[in-house]
């Protein structure tokens, strides 16, 4: 394999700014093709139910089955997975369990509520949602982590059902997911991936039972079903390639930084992995280390078109302009690969989830560090969070006025609506108001 050619900036260049846009342009979920794919099968399992699904699942999935039934997983099927994992998988999945449980137990949203001196009392009702959907992606590789990081900030939420889907291309079933399924307390697995789970979630079949929200990662087909019945049901994101931002001060071994780069770019070959440091002769080390270590990788070929398309390797003049560059890129995953991570923390304006110090492999957080490894990517971090326990519980405001109280605001209510032309508003808010 020849040496990789990887992009190389330079703050200092000129078309700097131009360049970084060029770089992180990304296509997101827009294929005409795909739209349609998509549409028809959203159609035909609305109408048909069930038999589509099953119809789309043989065609796919090359199955042969006559019936939903038949790709439901019983949960004695999930336990007797769990019971038979080999001894070390199942403790290193009940490990990775409860840190992740431990973790989403803090974000747990509580009611709240405060009363006013006319005795008017105002607050916040959260409830869990009834039942939710969790896609696991299968097509290509499983991903028993997914399980984990979808479900269990459901289940601290208290969510009351948990469906999941997961397509078992060529029958092959992985035992790690079941057993995954089983430990977080799925309720119900049906053996299904791609539009058509979508669609079987969203509107409910004669098996599938339809769900408030759909969660979880998957391919294009996944990712344009649910932005279309989005509205019908909720999601939590559409996310797109995996990316990481190495931010480094020179000082950690090449090889740590050239590996943590390939754990993101062997996802697939459209990840992101970019690194950010002020020293040209540290970056040229990784570069050397990229080109020494490649070989040695089994995914090396996704790794190798991941890196020559999407990959960068930025030279700043200082910190602080590493902080700018990595809150205009607004990374999924932010590496601080410095002495003092601490003190760059409070620069950092966007990231999905900040890995702070030289010890902090990214990779971690991936399977068992805790926080949720569903994170906003494509500079979505502006605007949008990890997955969390808050996207299962639903919020109701509380609102009890007392005579006094009702007084007092009907008349400001009355106003307001008069200015409004609403009639029926004033006057429902002045009979409220006390004839002295
Ligand atoms: P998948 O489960 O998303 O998709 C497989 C399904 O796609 C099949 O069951 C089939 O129904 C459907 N499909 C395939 N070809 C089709 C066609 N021509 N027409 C209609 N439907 C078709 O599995 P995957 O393909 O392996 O993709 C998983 C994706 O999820 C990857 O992009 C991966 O990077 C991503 N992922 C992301 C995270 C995260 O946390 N962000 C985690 C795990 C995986």
């Amino acid at each position: 394999m020849s040496d990789l050619s990887i992009t190389r900036l330079d703050s200092q260049q000129d078309d700097f700014a131009a360049e970084l846009d060029r770089l992180l342009a990304w296509e997101s979920v827009s294929d005409g093709k795909v739209n349609q794919i998509v549409d028809e099968i959203l159609g035909r399992v609305k109408a048909e139910g069930d038999a589509a699904v099953v119809e789309y699942t043989n065609r796919f999935d090359r199955l042969q089955v006559e019936s939903m039934a038949e790709l439901e997983m019983s949960q004695e099927r999930l336990h007797n997975a769990l019971d038979n994992l080999p001894a070390e998988q199942r403790q290193a999945l009940e490990t990775a369990a409860e840190r992740v449980r431990g973790y989403h137990e803090r974000q747990k949203g509580e009611s709240w509520q405060y009363s006013e001196a006319d005795g008017t009392m105002l607050g916040q009702k959260v409830t869990p949602m009834d039942r939710v959907g969790l896609y696991v992606p299968g097509g290509k590789a499983s991903y028993p982590s997914s399980v984990l990081m979808n479900a269990m900030p459901a289940k601290v939420a208290g969510v009351a059902e948990i469906i999941m889907v997961v397509p078992t291309p060529d029958g092959e079933v992985n035992e790690l997911v079941l057993a995954a399924a089983a430990l977080a307390g799925v309720d119900r697995v049906f053996c299904v991936g791609g539009a058509q789970a979508v669609a079987a979630l969203a509107y409910g079949t004669e098996t599938v039972p339809k769900v408030d929200k759909i969660v979880g990662p998957g391919n294009i087909f996944v990712a344009t079903a649910k932005r279309a019945v989005f509205g019908a049901v909720g999601i939590d994101m559409i996310a797109g390639p995996s990316e990481i931002l190495v931010v480094c001060d020179g000082k950690t071994d090449p090889d740590w930084i050239a590996m943590d780069l390939f754990s993101q770019a062997e996802h697939d070959e459209d990840a992101q992995s970019i690194l950010v440091s002020p020293d040209a002769d540290f970056i040229s080390a990784v570069e050397a280390s990229i080109n020494k270590l490649l070989p040695t990788m089994e995914r090396k070929s996704i790794i190798d078109v991941s890196l020559r398309e999407r990959a960068a390797l930025i030279k700043v003049k200082d910190m602080d302009e590493a902080m700018e560059v990595t809150n205009r890129i607004a990374p999924e995953h932010l590496e601080l690969s410095v002495e003092d991570p601490e003190s760059l923390v409070p620069k950092v304006r966007h990231a999905g989830a900040i890995f702070m110090g030289r010890y902090t492999a990214e990779a971690l957080g991936d399977y068992c560090a805790g926080p949720n490894h569903v994170l906003p990517t494509s500079g979505t971090a502006r605007f949008s969070s990890p997955l969390g326990v808050y996207d299962f519980q639903k919020r109701s405001s509380l609102i009890m006025f007392s005579a006094e109280g009702a007084s007092e605001m009907g008349k400001v209510a009355s106003v307001l609506a008069r200015g409004e032309s609403l009639t029926a508003h004033a006057r429902s808010a002045e009979y409220r108001i006390k004839k002295d």
